[in-house]
């Protein structure tokens, strides 16, 4: 008999996940959502400019290629109309339990125990972030788009299944800086996954905090609407263009007719970027090509020689995430623009406090990330012999593949620890991981509930540790790709070739049934 799966998430790889079971003719299994729709990341980040710096016809399943794409670099409205014809065309809405959020996952010894409560709130992007007029910390006690769960009663109805899949992703749960007098702040202030729609920043004074990918967007959009914008950056990043442009009719025609057109062009970005950015990370051969292109393109976009000192990193390219955008420098130079490199001392009432004085704003962005490295957070989960997922992560969360935990028996991560990258598409490493997991169901099916071996697990331990010594990531930057301690728990350091291989060996002998040996 089938098992029944507990898929938890429905976005890329939620919904990746139930569409192979439907594939296989495996209907025995649930989506669970706390949102109020599909699409994880691409339903939360609806800020103006949202767009994917991998291309379209990359940053799809190569199930389903697509040939209505609009333009080369997709933006967020097109990716979420992807997902929901996905969703529509493997008729996988049915299974999906939208408004229902799983806060307790317990491996009772044969099954998983999931406690399901309908969720505080929808976390839609386009339920509009609550302002601060009213003194209220922008998006804690605000609005319930950051209620994470963390502290509510975790009570509710038990649903029983045979294998749990973790669907929640790395870029889920919005990172609210600490800064002194947040909530004493009288304009209005929200979160850049959590865009207050109904805010109209028409000649407004604003204050955009963070100058990282989600920045690098929406500056250039915002950035000709209001009167006045000071973009506080605390590290410069490296930025490269983004050669984006519509499809034309014609090239529209090709990929609708032409038999193989979309698998080639797909195929060739993905080996570009495997063959020329990896190598940059990996500080082979392409790092000082990396660089040289990046300096260029702030040479070319970039007149002003302060401004550009500004803007120049002091730790190589790769260690954090490379911006990939043609408009960012061009709307830092606008006359309407400042970029703010003092010391943030203290938000007032009236605006953001530097060590060079009061900027005064009647909104702030707040584009400062995510909680990357709390994996699975705020889900109180156990596995055998109730032992806590949290406890076990104590020095950082690890999983064999990123997929596999052991004492987590049938538990299964999608875009899990070490599975993020900084080069390719993660839809291709989402595939690999659905793959491995759909490999594993009729070993599961036949011997009970497996795990992976403790000693297959130390042995990925010292793989990754090895891989990860040559990788850019390691030194000289902060970044999300890492814990505070400086682990790196977030990205994959091998070519996703490897990871492919790697992922479709059989699972045995990897996994064993649980609890034994
Ligand atoms: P991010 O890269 O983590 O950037 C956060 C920004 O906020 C950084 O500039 C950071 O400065 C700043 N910051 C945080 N706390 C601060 C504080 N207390 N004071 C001042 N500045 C502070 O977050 P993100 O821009 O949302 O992007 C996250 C990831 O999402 C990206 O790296 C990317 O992987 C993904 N993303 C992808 C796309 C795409 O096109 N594919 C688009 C958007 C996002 P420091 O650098 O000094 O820490």
């Amino acid at each position: 008999m089938a098992p029944s799966v507990a898929i938890i998430g429905a976005g890329f790889g939620g919904l990746c996940m139930a569409i192979q079971l439907e594939r296989a003719g495996i209907r025995s299994y649930t989506v669970f959502e706390k949102a109020d729709d599909l699409g994880g990341t691409w339903r939360d980040n609806s800020y103006p400019g949202a767009g994917c710096d991998i291309p379209s016809h990359l940053y799809s399943y190569s199930f389903e290629k697509y040939a209505s794409w609009t333009r080369r670099y997709p933006e967020q409205p097109e990716i979420l109309g992807y997902l929901e014809h996905c969703a529509d065309k493997y008729d996988v809405r049915r299974k999906i339990r939208l408004r229902t959020e799983v806060r307790r996952a317990v491996f009772d010894g044969s099954k998983w125990q999931l406690t399901v409560t309908p969720a505080a709130g929808s976390s839609t992007s386009r339920a509009p972030q609550s302002g601060t007029a009213e003194g209220r910390e922008p998006g804690v006690t605000g609005g319930p788009e950051f209620s994470d769960g963390g502290a509510q009663p975790t009570t509710g109805d038990t649903e029983v299944f045979d294998v749990v899949v973790m669907g929640v992703g790395q870029l889920n749960r919005p990172r609210l800086p600490d800064i002194s007098g947040m909530s004493e702040f009288e304009g209005v202030s929200f979160h850049s996954s959590r865009w207050n729609h109904d805010h109209d920043l028409t000649g407004r004074r604003v204050a955009v905090i963070g100058n990282g990918s989600s920045a690098a967007q929406l500056i250039p959009r915002i950035a000709e609407q209001v009167e006045h914008l000071h973009v506080f950056q605390r590290t410069p990043n490296w930025v490269i263009p983004k050669a984006d442009a519509t499809f034309g009719p014609l090239a529209k025609l090709a990929f609708h007719f032409v038999p193989g057109l979309q698998r080639a062009y797909r195929e060739w970005i993905y080996r570009y970027a495997e063959g020329t950015l990896y190598p940059a990370l990996a500080q082979g051969w392409s790092t000082g090509l990396l660089k040289k292109r990046a300096l260029q393109h702030l040479h070319d976009q970039v007149p002003d020689p302060a401004l550009r000192a500004k803007l120049t990193p002091d730790y190589p390219p790769g260690c954090k995430r490379v911006v990939i955008d043609s408009t960012f420098y061009p709307a830092l130079t606008r006359p309407n623009v400042d970029v703010v490199t003092d010391k943030i001392v203290r938000i007032t009432p009236k605006g953001i406090e530097t060590t060079e004085g009061l900027r005064e704003v009647d909104t702030i962005v707040y584009a400062t990330g995510f909680r990357s490295t709390e994996f699975l957070a705020p889900m109180e989960v156990r596995g055998r012999g109730g032992r806590s997922l949290e406890e076990q992560w104590q020095g950082g969360a690890e999983a064999y593949l990123g997929i596999s935990v052991p004492n987590f028996p049938n538990m299964f991560l999608l875009y899990g620890p070490n599975t993020n990258l900084g080069h390719n598409s993660i839809i291709f490493m989402i595939e690999c991981q659905v793959n491995h997991i759909m490999s594993c169901l009729p070993y599961l099916s036949a011997a009970g509930p497996i795990e992976v071996r403790p000693e297959v697990m130390a042995a990925w331990r010292r793989q990754l540790d090895a891989a990860m010594e040559r990788m850019v990531w390691g030194g000289g930057c902060q970044s999300w790709y890492k814990t505070a301690e400086g682990r790196v728990t977030n990205n994959w350091p091998g070519p996703t070739t490897l990871y492919r291989r790697l992922t479709t060996k059989p699972p045995l002998p990897a996994y064993r049934p649980a609890g034994s040996g």
